[in-house]
Parts: structure tokens; sequence; C-alpha cells
């Protein structure tokens, strides 16, 4: 930061209908700067010659607390979280006109929500209006995210074992669903069986909503209605990750529903996995960003050709698009506190190069919907495959792995 003050909140509380609150889910930033996890809460951090922290927290209510639970008020929380201070919540406007005088720049993630933007905004005013008591207020405002995201995107040891274990459980909770699953049974059974596994091993939350998708269903990217009875023949595809410590973990699976693939469902899927395994390969320090993608593709492309999916040389397919009937997305994302995790995927044009500490998906994936120029053996046909990854010094680390070959799957569904 250099010099300045930066102001960072947790998430607000949202209400789900009527006086019912979605469970809270503290922000992600906030999160990570202080392991405070009660809502209502702002992080304060002065720079310069004599930088502190500063929380701002709910008191100590009594009352509030037989009705909603503990709360830690800044006593305990300075003294457990190790802030340099920490202040009732209700004093932070007061207290912020104060922190901004005479600072060149105020910090904030302008833009995130349009009333803390009016808040902050309220402060710089409060210490304009003390202008001719010598006071001048900050004449920059700074977005704080440029400095985090860099942050964020390398995990330490700490947010790693975190990483392990989210990828751990939801390992579990893919080889659960594989054994379960027989026909005649529904999407949101199989969501359940998830669910479960998830919670009995302490994960408050998935980490995005779980995706259970039989058959046709697997060719609509977000599909999260899971409701539908899953038949025979078809296949599942089951993208789901818990979040432990706030750490998200992200896998899909796509196995058949009783158990055995069929002709065509057995090439694409080997075909998606030969192209995930390309780009898992390409998965090292001194690649950048889009060689896993590109390996993917290549993989992919070359399989559309042979079965008759897509004309031309591979070059001319990719060049003209035409894949992306099939495989319509990219093949990864930063994964952290964040599902989709921040941190640039370009910088100054230019793909971002992999470092070691860096953890991303590898997701490939085809969907083939049903169309009068495409194979009808193939019609419905969804299939993604998708791993959790570290980067290591000489190469990348696997963080997740349920059954994922067609003989460990095909081992595997339906024994329960
Ligand atoms: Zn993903
Ligand atoms: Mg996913």
């Amino acid at each position: 930061m250099g010099q300045g003050v930066a102001v960072i909140a947790t998430a607000p509380e949202r209400t789900r209908n009527r006086d019912v609150h979605h469970r809270f889910r503290f922000d992600s930033y906030f999160y990570y700067l202080t392991g405070f996890t009660e809502p209502e809460a702002v992080l304060v951090l002065v720079a310069g010659a004599e930088p502190r922290s500063i929380l701002f927290c709910r008191e100590k209510d009594l009352e509030r607390e037989i009705w909603d639970g503990f709360r830690f008020g800044p006593a305990a929380a300075q003294s457990g979280f190790g802030f340099d201070e920490a202040q009732p919540i209700g004093k932070l406007d007061e207290q912020m006109a104060r922190l901004l005088a005479d600072q060149p720049a105020m910090f904030a993630d302008v833009g995130a929500d349009a009333a803390w933007d009016t808040r902050a905004i309220g402060w710089l005013n409060a210490v304009r209006a003390q202008a001719r008591s010598g006071v001048t207020a900050p004449g920059e405002i700074r977005d704080l995210r440029r400095l985090l995201d860099d942050m964020r995107l390398f995990k330490d040891t700490h947010e790693l074992a975190s990483m392990r274990r989210a990828a751990a459980i939801s390992t579990g909770a893919h080889e659960r669903a594989m054994r379960v699953t027989r026909p005649g049974l529904h999407e949101y059974q199989i969501e359940a069986e998830l669910l479960h596994e998830f919670h009995r091993h302490g994960s408050s939350s998935p980490a995005y909503p779980s995706i259970v998708a039989g058959g046709a269903n697997a060719c609509v990217l977000h599909y999260v209605e899971n409701r539908a009875r899953l038949e025979a023949g078809s296949l599942l595809l089951i993208d789901a990750g818990c979040e432990i410590d706030g750490y998200a973990s992200d896998i899909t699976r796509t196995f058949p529903i009783s158990g055995r693939f069929s002709g065509p469902q057995r090439d694409i899927y080997e075909l998606v996995l030969a192209a995930q395994a390309a780009a898992i390969a390409a998965v090292r320090p001194g690649q950048h960003w889009e060689q896993p993608h590109d390996a993917a593709l290549a993989v992919l492309v070359r399989g559309f050709i042979d079965f008759g999916l897509c004309a031309g040389s591979p070059e001319s397919v990719i060049e003209s698009g035409d894949y992306k009937r099939f495989y319509m997305h990219r093949t990864g994302h930063w994964l952290g506190l964040d599902v989709h995790d921040v941190g640039d995927y370009k910088r100054d044009g230019a793909w971002r190069a992999l470092e070691p500490g860096m953890t991303l998906t590898v997701e490939p994936g085809c969907y083939i919907r049903r169309a009068d120029n495409v194979a009808a053996a193939f019609w419905d046909i969804g299939i993604r495959i998708e791993d959790d990854v570290l980067v290591t010094a000489d190469g990348c680390e696997v963080l997740t792995s349920p059954a994922k070959t067609v003989a460990a799957i095909e081992a595997l569904v339906g024994t329960d």
C-alpha cells in the first residue's frame, strides 16, 4: 500500500424471504485478511510509518446472543485474532472521518456494493468538511483488490492444507455418488448423497450449487434444477465440491447410470479424458495460462474430426470455431476462497505464466445436443472431467482423485 488507509468490509447479511436470512458467508477478501467470520465487521488497515490494523465488529450483547449466538465483541476479537485495535461497529463512520484525515489515499473495493460506496464517499466528505481546521482529505481512491488478488492467487501451506481437505472430502462424495447411483433414482437423491458426505466431514456448505445432470441435462452447462429421473443407458454428470475453512474444491465426474458405458459414450469419454491428461501435462512453471487449454483443445478437435462431428483439418476447425458446437467453455479457472478465484489471467496483453503455489481447475468437456447434422448415436452425451491442480516447482499435483478411468468407474457405479 505504501501510504494510506484501507477499508475492507465483510459481506452483508441477505434476506432469503420475509425475516429469514440466507446462511451467512463472509467476504473472501475480508476473511483472507482477518480469519474473522462474524457478520457486521470491517477491517481498517493504516499503512505508513506506524502501520496498524483495526477491527470494527459487533459489541457483546447478551440479549442478542440468546437469540443469535455467540459474538466475540471488540475486546476478545482484538486479543483472539491479533488486531492492533478493535472498536464497536457503530463507531465506524465517526472513526473513519478521523482515520482518513491527512492520508494521501483511501483503498477500497469501489463498485462492489453501491450502498457501501455511498458510505465511503460520506467519510471523504466528512474529512473535507474539516478543511478549515487544516485537515486534508485523501486525494486518491485506490482499488485494494489489485493488491489482494495477487496475494490470494498464490496459496501458502496453511491454505493448501484446507484445499487438500476440501479436495479429499469432495473426492469421497463423488465416489459415494457413483456407488449409490442406479436407474430410477432422481438427481436430487444423488445431490443429497453429496451433501451428506460434505456435511458429515465438517464442511458447512458446498462451494457452489451442485450440478447433478442426467442424460441431456448434462448439455446444460449450469444445470442446477436436479429434479429429473435417472434413466438406464444415460450418463450422469456431477459437478460438485465442498468448501472447507472458506476454501473451495471443484470436481466434475461423468459416469453411466447403469454402470456400463455404451460404445459412443465410451468413445467420447475416453476423448475427454485424453484431453484432460494433455491439459494436466501442460500445467507446470514456465507454461502460460492458455497452454493447458490449447493442449486439451488440440486433442478434442482431432477426436471431433475422427468421430465425424466436425469436418476439415484440425487447424481449420480451430480457426473457424466449429468445435464450439461441442466444447464452448474454457478449460479451467483459478481456484481458492472463491470457486472462480481472483487473479489476472492476462497481464499487459499476455497470458499469465504459471508459477508454483497457484491452484486451478482442469476441466475439458464435450456436449452433444440433438441436431440433424450429428449422428444420433452421440445425441445427449454431455461429459466433463474436472480436477483441482496445484502448480509445483517442477510440474503439478492433482489434488482431487475420484475414480476416473473407464475401468475404475465401471467397477464402482451401483455397487452400494
Ligand atoms: Zn470448475
Ligand atoms: Mg466445476
